[in-house]
Order: C-alpha cells, then sequence, then structure tokens
C-alpha cells in the first residue's frame, strides 16, 4: 500500500508551510487509497512540548486533515533505535568513534587549511583497539566512494558523491539516536513508501538513503517540497505576520479556504484556483508541484477566503461564525438564526472574524450610536421622517422585508422627500450605525419590538 506520512517536530504550533507538506502527504495518500501516518518527532526533550503535540493536532484536526495511523511518538521508540544501531553495528555498517567534539572540530579545520572537503576523517572506522571508560559516539560507515542519487518526484534526479559525505554520528555518547537515525528506522518500519518534506530536509536524504542500503530496506520515493516565502523574498516566519494555522482560524478563515490557499501555493492545475476536496484529491499530483518557492499572498488568501464564504451552504459557514461571535462573547441565543447573517453579510466582509464584528447589533442591544452617523443622521430634521415611520412599521402585521419597504416608501412619499432621507435615520437608529446590508431585509431579521425600542431610543 502506497503510504506517506507527516513528521513534525512538536516544537511549536502548527505552521502554514508544515500545514501545507502535510495537506500535499494527505493528498498524494487519498488519492491512491494510502496510508498517511502522523509521527511526532519529539526526541529533542528540550524543545519538545505536549502543547505543541496538541497544538499540531488541533490544526490538522481543523484542516480535517485525518491520519490513518498514529500519532506515532519517536521517543516511545528508544529501543526500538537501539536495536538498529546494534544491527549496524553488528554488520559493520558503524563503528565506536572516540574523537571528542574538538578533535573533529580540529580536523574540519586542518581539511578547510588545505582546501579539502570538510569533514571527520575516519580515523576510528577500521579500528577495534577501543580504551576503557571512555564515551563514544557510533558513527554510520559512509560508502567512500560512488554516487546517491535522489530520484526526487518534485525536482528530478539529484547525484551527490559519497566524497561529500560524513560518516555521521548515529548515537550520541549518551546512546540516544540522532535525527537522520530515527527518520530511517520509522520510515523503514512504518513502509512508508513517499516521503514529502520540506527542500530544506534535502541535505539529510543522501545520507538517509545511505543507511536506509545498509540495512537492506527499500528506497522511498522522495519528494521535496519549496518553501513558502514572505513578501520580502525570505522564507515565511513569524515576522510576515500570522503563521500559525490556528492563528488563521482566529483571524477568520475558513478552513477550506485556507487548504484551498495551500494546496495552490506550489501546485497547480491550468488556471484554475478553487478546488473542492474531492476534486483536489482528484487532480492533485507530487509531480506536478512547483519547484521554485512559492510566495505567501495574504490578498489572495482573503479572495479565496470570500469565495467560500460566499458559496458554502449557508448553514455551514454559520457554525464557523458561531465560533466567532463566541470568541468576541457574543451570545446569539436570541436573535437571528445565524445562516440568515452568513446570507446577508458573505459579500460584505473579508473574514468570518469581521463577520462577526459587523453583526453585533443582531443580537446585542446598544446605549449610543455611532457618533459620526448619529450627527448625519439623527439630529434635527430626520426626527420626523423617524416619527413618521416608526409609526407605519408599528401598524404592520406583517413584520417581512417587503412590508417594511413599502412601510418606508410610504414615509418618503407622504413627506415628499428621497428614500434615503428616511432610510439613513432608520438604519442608524436600528443598527447604531450607517453601514448595513438591505434596510428591509435587516430590520425583518432584528423583529419588530427590538426596532421600534431602538428608533424610541434614537428620538429620545
Ligand atoms: N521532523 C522534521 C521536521 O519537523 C521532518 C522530518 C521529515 O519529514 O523527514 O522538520
Amino acid at each position: 500500500t502506497l503510504t506517506t506520512r507527516f513528521a513534525p517536530s512538536p516544537t511549536g504550533y502548527l505552521h502554514v508551510g508544515g500545514a501545507r507538506t502535510a495537506l500535499y502527504s494527505w493528498l498524494y495518500a487519498q488519492k491512491n487509497g494510502g496510508n498517511f501516518i502522523l509521527r511526532i518527532e519529539d526526541t529533542d526533550l528540550e524543545r519538545s512540548t505536549q502543547a505543541s503535540v496538541d497544538a499540531i493536532m488541533d490544526g490538522m484536526n481543523w484542516l480535517n486533515l485525518e491520519w490513518t495511523h498514529g500519532p506515532y511518538f519517536q521517543t516511545k521508540r528508544f529501543d526500538r533505535y537501539k536495536e538498529v544501531i546494534a544491527q549496524l553495528l553488528e554488520s559493520g555498517n558503524a563503528y565506536r568513534c572516540y574523537c571528542s567534539a574538538e578533535e573533529v572540530e580540529a580536523m574540519r579545520e586542518e581539511a578547510k587549511a588545505k582546501g579539502e572537503i570538510e569533514k571527520y576523517n575516519g580515523m576510528w572506522r577500521d579500528r577495534t583497539d577501543y580504551p576503557e571508560d571512555k564515551p563514544y559516539v557510533i558513527r554510520f560507515k559512509n560508502p567512500l566512494d560512488g554516487d546517491v542519487v535522489i530520484k526526487d518526484m518534485v525536482k528530478g534526479d539529484i547525484t551527490i558523491s559519497n566524497e561529500q559525505l560524513d560518516d555521521l554520528i548515529i548515537a550520541r555518547t549518551d546512546g540516544t539516536p540522532t535525527y537522520n537515525l530515527t527518520v530511517v528506522v520509522d520510515d523503514w518500519d512504518m513502509k512508508v513508501s513517499h516521503v514529502v518534506r520540506g527542500d530544506d530536509h534535502i541535505s539529510n536524504t543522501p545520507k538517509q538513503i545511505n543507511i536506509l542500503k545498509a540495512l537492506g530496506a527499500e528506497i522511498p520515493e522522495y519528494a521535496h517540497i519549496p518553501m513558502i516565502l514572505g513578501d520580502d523574498g525570505k522564507r515565511l516566519s513569524k515576522r510576515h505576520g500570522a503563521v500559525s494555522v490556528m492563528q488563521y482560524r482566529d483571524d477568520g478563515y475558513l478552513p477550506e479556504a485556507l487548504l484551498n490557499y495551500l494546496v495552490r501555493l506550489g501546485w497547480s492545475h491550468g488556471d484554475q484556483e478553487i478546488f473542492s476536496r474531492e476534486e483536489m484529491i482528484e487532480l492533485f499530483d507530487l509531480k506536478d508541484c512547483n519547484r521554485a518557492p512559492s510566495g505567501f499572498n495574504t490578498d489572495k488568501l482573503i479572495w479565496v477566503n470570500q469565495h467560500y464564504m460566499k458559496t458554502m451552504e449557508p448553514s455551514y459557514v454559520a457554525k464557523h461564525l458561531a465560533w466567532h461571535m463566541e470568541d468576541q462573547g457574543i451570545n446569539t441565543d436570541n436573535g437571528p438564526e445565524l445562516a440568515e447573517i452568513v446570507k446577508i453579510q458573505a459579500d460584505r466582509v473579508k473574514t468570518l472574524k469581521e463577520m462577526a464584528e459587523i453583526s453585533t447589533y443582531f443580537y446585542q442591544d446598544f446605549t449610543e450610536f455611532e457618533a459620526k452617523a448619529a450627527k448625519k443622521h439623527l439630529r434635527g430634521v430626520a426626527k420626523e421622517p423617524l416619527q413618521l415611520v416608526k409609526e407605519k412599521l408599528a401598524a404592520l402585521d406583517n413584520w417581512q422585508a417587503e412590508a417594511i419597504h413599502a412601510a418606508i416608501n410610504a414615509t418618503a412619499e407622504e413627506l415628499e422627500v428621497g428614500m434615503g432621507k428616511v432610510g439613513m435615520p432608520l438604519r442608524v437608529a436600528a443598527t447604531g450605525g450607517g453601514n448595513s446590508p438591505s434596510l428591509d431585509v435587516t430590520l425583518a431579521l432584528l423583529a419588530k419590538d427590538k426596532v421600534l425600542a431602538r428608533i424610541d431610543l434614537a428620538l429620545a
């Protein structure tokens, strides 16, 4: 079975780069009916936290990227790593090295001075005269000649000569395994067939391939995904604003929008921009990913978000809006259905957070009107149309947009003024400000007694 994995180190939140890697791995597995493993690479005990593990899983759950296996934790697999290290020693593919860090550093300096490749010189490779009671690391016996070829699905073939590679440390002096060893053992044991990861890992790949070969393991396919850049052309980071997936939730993006944005960030299918989940799964392919890095563009993300807010089922969007209402402390138990709010506000905002902010008056009364709007529309002459329209509205049995519209119209005609001279004071009175969706629809959703009470407040 085709098997991919997402292997984050739990040292922070799930950021958009990681989420995109997870998405591409997940899509490729989905497309091929394969497995998708979540593996937590938590061997760096000092920097790994449970809070980060939770944050990563929260992010994946919010994006609805379900893993079929795991989460596996590397810290629970130390016995297995020791076993493989022993196996490599046994088969002569690894050896003890008693050099201190300073000695190794000196070797590198020396090589550098001679204009040679800076690396450990292999002085313990073939020795067995081990000193007693001295700490040692275990190094992998990298082949001395020949090439390693990475057949990368994104970048094409990459050839590295073994001469360039160090005998890398696979176990530290305290016996704990190093990063490249744990990845290799896991990918092997977990039968990972496709390694999808950021291209910042590409220098590790030849080392990992050599270890896999020494173990007699099958070499997986690799797909190294180029980085995401900020608008200054540097690698996307906190400096560029929100990078955490959950921050995008907090900022008011729909998970579908973020996913759609991320799938296009590094992959394309003609000039199509909008992809449903099903379409993504059907059309995505690792070999169609861009070779060059992609720039993160918030304006485009907003555009995609607006598309989804406007086109998804309002009752679905309403569930996400409900989260933002609650987040902003707005109780929506009394007032219109949130789906109705979505219908009238979706094309007026960039995000759900904004939608919640401009919709508070549907659920909360206010005691003050927005100063500028009140000054312009509630003073002096405005009182007359407001008084008259209130009487007409009060007389309505049928509190619906059409009837409300007719009442406003009749008021304007009676006073021989334009609709705006009635509509604007009424809008400010009912909503507290000068901006709202179509007035008749807004009032209909607000309920009659609420509108009348607010007009009284404006007239007071
Ligand atoms: N744990 C690594 C990281 O967070 C990923 C390793 C891999 O995908 O092979 O960058």
